[in-house]
């Protein structure tokens, strides 16, 4: 017997019309790449996203068609999300920060038949056009105004009159929700990028489980931030998720330094902001050196790379401001876990309550998690064991776009983290896989030791690799960038770390360094670490 209920899909189209239905005066603010606030409301973009849609259907565009964006977080990018999905097109979001080569190889590989970007890009697009013979036009985040002075991009539009010339009667259309919505491809640190393409499924259910008090806790009283591109795994669903709620939202376009967010933060009264931790070690030294306070922002969402330890406490105890701790990838719409306490924990000491939040945290109703052992045997969940992460779910990826090898291991997803999770469900990870260091058979977590290390106050960042050694197979080599003006010598170093690691994870020396490679979505690049510091002569070899 089947249950009697109407059978509605779950259709993208449907958070912007409910926006604008029953909050559409609330406000969307965007700092915009060619200068100035630009300022509108949920009834605004729904307008707008229909005309893009109007438009895109005038321009030939047909359902699973792909429409590429290069594009920073402004009203813009957030009515092509709304106005590509809603006709059943697919709207690919594309990292500029990619190399060139890179960024051709996904244009090309995506087939996308039009690329919208912002003017920042003009450059960009100028070398990249003859390389994707097959897109069909360029178009030009901007009015006619502001159109790039270039005979070097073909079929180059404006995106404002493309929309302006086209009327808002358009009724969403409805069709099945496991239809393809988006894609976005991982960064691909090793080989070539990969295209992981969700649905409007996948999305709605990603956004309704992110919206929970225990996920990222958004309401109609809040006003989200994203400095998370909206080209980095749809900026962690945001902008989905602010639509479902009725959420205030506040794009801030190029301006990704502690002193235009800090503005930003202050002007548009924002609650919750989500970015990866170099964008809030930045903020948090704004704040320091300029001794300012954010009189607002209740959380902080961080993601992509393990938050320190000392940067949460900080931000808690001189911010008054929570950081949420949230794991997950490209894979996973991203959205795996995320850290809040239990009722439970709410009485434990403040050091019993610390070593809950370094980890990544719960998994969200939906994400269904594992470790095993390198025979693929589950390992326990007492914390302690740690092993490959597995994950299943509705909003993770079972195939990257147009493969026919499938990734998965009896139908779980390995992640290629590795990781501990304990009694009450917290996941912690120790390492990605590639990046574990093994010493005498044992596994040592970089993570953990970063975490120490960034702790100390004169290092402003932190990366540990594997170095081959005689005996050991492996020893960790400490890189560390000072802060700027500060002094820490590398017995200084090892001495504020001895006593709080396993004496066999202590660094076997320190290196200190100008810079480190991060990758474009900014994790620390280790692979080319290793290949600079491969043949590094360890004080004990
Ligand atoms: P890409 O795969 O393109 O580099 P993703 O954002 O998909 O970009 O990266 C996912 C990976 O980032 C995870 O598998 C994990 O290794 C790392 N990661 C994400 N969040 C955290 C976190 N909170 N702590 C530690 N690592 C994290």
């Amino acid at each position: 017997m089947l249950g009697q209920m109407m059978n509605m899909p779950l259709m993208i189209s449907s958070l912007i019309r409910h926006a604008d239905n029953y909050h559409g005066d609330t406000e969307i603010v965007s700092r915009l790449p060619e200068g100035g606030i630009h300022r509108y409301t949920y009834h605004d973009a729904h307008r707008r996203s229909r005309q893009l849609a109007n438009a895109l259907n005038a321009l030939g565009i047909k359902r699973g068609a792909r429409i590429g964006t290069l594009a920073w977080n402004t009203h813009r990018h957030f009515e092509i999300y709304f106005g590509v999905s809603g006709i059943g097109a697919v709207c690919h979001t594309i990292n500029p920060r990619l190399f060139p080569e890179q960024i051709a190889y996904i244009v090309n590989h995506a087939e996308d038949e039009y690329i919208f970007f912002d003017i920042t890009f003009a450059a960009l697009v100028e070398a990249l056009a003859p390389q994707c013979p097959r897109v069909k036009g360029w178009v030009a985040l901007c009015g006619r105004s502001h159109l790039p002075k270039t005979d070097k991009i073909p079929n180059l539009l404006a995106y404002d009159e493309l929309v302006d010339a086209h009327s808002d009667a358009y009724e969403w259309p409805e069709f099945d929700e496991n239809t393809a919505s988006s894609l976005c491809y991982t960064s691909g640190t090793t080989g070539n990028p990969k295209g992981v393409l969700y649905s409007h499924r996948s999305t709605l259910l990603h956004a309704f489980a992110s919206a929970l008090p225990d996920g990222l806790n958004l309401s109609a009283r809040d006003s989200v931030l994203p400095v998370v591109p909206m080209f980095h795994v749809n900026a962690w669903g945001l902008p989905y998720a602010v639509a479902l709620t009725g959420a205030k939202f506040v794009m801030p376009g190029a301006g990704l330094d502690g002193a235009s967010l800090c503005e930003l933060f202050e002007q548009e009264k924002v609650t919750v902001s989500a970015g990866v931790p170099t964008i809030w070690l930045g903020l948090l030294q704004h704040l320091q050196a300029n001794k300012l306070r954010l009189s607002t922002v209740k959380s902080l969402i961080i993601g992509g790379s393990a938050a320190p330890p000392a940067m949460i406490r900080a931000f808690d105890e001189q911010y008054g401001i929570t950081v949420l701790h949230a794991w997950g990838m490209t894979e996973m719409s991203p959205l795996g876990t995320v850290n809040t306490y239990k009722h439970k924990h709410l009485a434990l000491p403040a050091a019993e309550k610390d070593k809950i939040r370094v980890k990544q945290g719960r998994p969200l109703y939906g994400v269904d998690m594992k470790i095993v052992d390198g025979d693929g045997k589950p390992l326990p969940h007492d914390g302690k064991a740690f092993g490959d992460l597995l994950v299943r779910g509705p909003w993770i990826t079972s195939t990257y776009f147009k493969s026919t090898d499938s990734p998965l291991a009896d139908d779980w997803f390995p992640t290629g983290d590795v990781a501990t999770i304990d009694a009450d469900g917290y996941m912690q990870i120790t390492d990605r896989s590639k990046d574990v260091i093994k010493s005498g058979g044992e596994w040592i977590s970089s993570i953990d030791i970063e975490n120490l290390a960034i702790a100390h106050p004169a290092v402003m960042e932190a990366a540990v690799i594997g170095v081959a050694h005689p005996k050991w197979d492996e020893r960790p080599l400490l890189l560390v960038i000072k802060k700027k003006d500060m002094q820490v010598t590398r017995e200084e170093m090892l001495a504020f770390m001895r006593g709080k690691i396993a004496k066999w994870w202590m660094p076997d020396d320190v290196v200190f360094v100008d810079s480190l490679p991060h990758t474009a979505t900014g994790k620390l690049l280790k692979t080319k670490l290793r290949d600079e510091y491969q043949g590094y002569q360890l004080p004990s070899a």
